[in-house]
């Protein structure tokens, strides 16, 4: 059996509810996790916003919008009248239970319902449809089975016993149907599993019912070798070890988040990303497998600002890194790269919010300066530090450009360097040519 999450997108419109419907009912006696229609959680999430505010008419101008454009989808869904009637219901019954928010004081719990209905929505309008093409589809509520504890971590066990019983109920069905994102609480409450989450609960399904794989449909083909925009015939990396994505998120590639895909990671599931616009495209398989020397692909991650902090102070010192460290984290401040010598220490940040205060604090401890609008590039594949030769063919791509930082021996899959980014597109287009062109 494999879980299969359709993001917001691929259920954006009638059109592609259907292109969904009909890639999933060839697909097998799978679990299929839907989001939201596109939109659809920010607009739940606006008018929660004008609920607290007790701006009634925002919340009923953005209410009546959401039921203007899932009136529209209905029309255009459903061949059958019934059909028709019976979404229509569910959605008026829907409209109002978020428009019965307006009459009393506006609370989480509350919003968190209303949040709540974008998945609810999807899976219904899902479900009908499947059932006028004749497809046996048996709908398992997420608020059925998908729970979290007190500290908001999925609860497994939890989960794995009440999907099992809820799967065997239903042993004649065709494929099984439920909504991502959505969840109860320790307090039996609804909640749900943060912005995004959808991508969560295909992972905990999966390694919850040890699938055969876990499939991510959006609307992009896999993940690319290199920056498109910049480089001329990059492809699509066909194969990445959960590491080797892990390292690429930061880089805002459009990958999964590295803590969605734990899941899958420690139960050894497969995690495949397919584009619902062309079905039969490999797309790219994430899973525990590395690929013996293999260098896989290149991503940059612009304005970053690297802080250098140099004292003889630190010579033959211990503690020095803590207190500087202790600064990065009283702002609350993640630190990127590092490197550091005898006398000094470089490191980046992305989230330059409190530079000033951050670098007012590390002058107790040193001589400090900054470069602003930095780039890094980071270069992801098997870079075991016992392959040879793999940091000499990256550092000759790069024997014209000027290198500010460089890391490596972090991982056992990357290496990272920090460039001005203006330099960034020189540096993409000569590591391209280095490492993925075939002569
Ligand atoms: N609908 C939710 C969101 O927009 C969850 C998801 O799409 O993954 O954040
Ligand atoms: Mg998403």
């Amino acid at each position: 059996m494999k879980v299969l999450k359709f993001g917001g997108t691929s259920v954006g419109s009638a059109r592609r509810f259907r292109d969904v419907a009909s890639i999933i009912s060839g697909a097998g006696k799978n679990i299929v996790v839907l989001s939201a229609m596109s939109g659809t959680t920010n607009s739940l999430v606006e008018i929660a916003g004008y609920l607290y505010n007790q701006n009634f008419e925002g919340a009923r101008d953005t209410i009546s919008g959401l039921q203007k454009k899932y009136a529209g989808v209905i029309d255009e869904l459903y061949a059958k009248e019934e059909s028709k009637a019976a979404a229509r219901e569910y959605c008026e019954s829907v409209f109002d239970s978020i428009s019965a928010c307006t009459k009393e004081l506006f609370t989480d719990v509350q919003e968190r319902m209303i949040l709540a209905q974008g998945e609810l929505l999807s899976s219904f309008l899902m479900a009908t449809l499947l059932k006028e093409l004749g497809v046996r589809v048996q709908v398992v509520p997420a608020l059925s089975f998908m729970r979290i504890d007190a500290s908001g971590e999925p609860d497994s066990d939890a989960v794995k016993a009440s999907l099992r019983k809820l799967l065997d109920e239903a042993p004649d069905a065709d494929l099984y149907l439920t909504q991502g994102f959505i969840c109860l609480n320790a307090r039996e409450e609804i909640d749900n599993l943060k912005r995004g989450g959808s991508d969560y609960t295909a992972c905990i399904i999966g390694a919850a019912i040890q699938a055969e794989e876990i499939q991510i449909w959006t609307d992009i083909d896999g993940l690319h070798n290199n920056d498109p925009r910049i480089v001329k015939g990059t492809s699509a990396v066909r194969h990445l070890h959960f590491e080797e994505a892990a390292e690429l998120a930061y880089f805002g590639a459009k990958i999964l988040h590295p803590t969605c895909i734990l899941p899958a990671r420690y139960a050894n599931v497969p995690v495949r990303l397919l584009n619902t616009m062309d079905p039969q495209a490999p797309g790219t398989l994430i899973d525990n497998r590395a690929d013996a020397g293999a260098i896989k692909a290149v991503a940059a991650k612009d304005n970053i600002a690297a802080i250098k902090i140099k004292s003889s102070r630190m010579l033959l010192a211990h503690g020095f890194l803590r207190k500087v460290f202790e600064i990065f984290e009283s702002y609350r401040t993640p630190i990127d790269m590092i490197c550091t010598s005898e006398v000094g220490v470089s490191l980046t940040i992305d989230d330059t919010r409190y530079l000033n205060e951050i670098v007012h604090d590390l002058k107790k401890y040193g001589t400090v300066s900054v470069d602003l609008d930095m780039c890094i590039i980071c270069v992801v594949g098997d870079m075991d530090w016992n392959n040879r030769g793999y940091e000499s063919r990256v550092l000759d791509a790069l024997k014209d450009i000027p290198v500010r930082m460089v890391s490596y021996g972090g991982s056992n899959y990357n290496i990272s360097f920090l460039v001005r980014e203006e330099d960034k597109a020189a540096t993409l287009l000569a590591l391209s040519d280095k490492l993925f062109s075939n002569d």
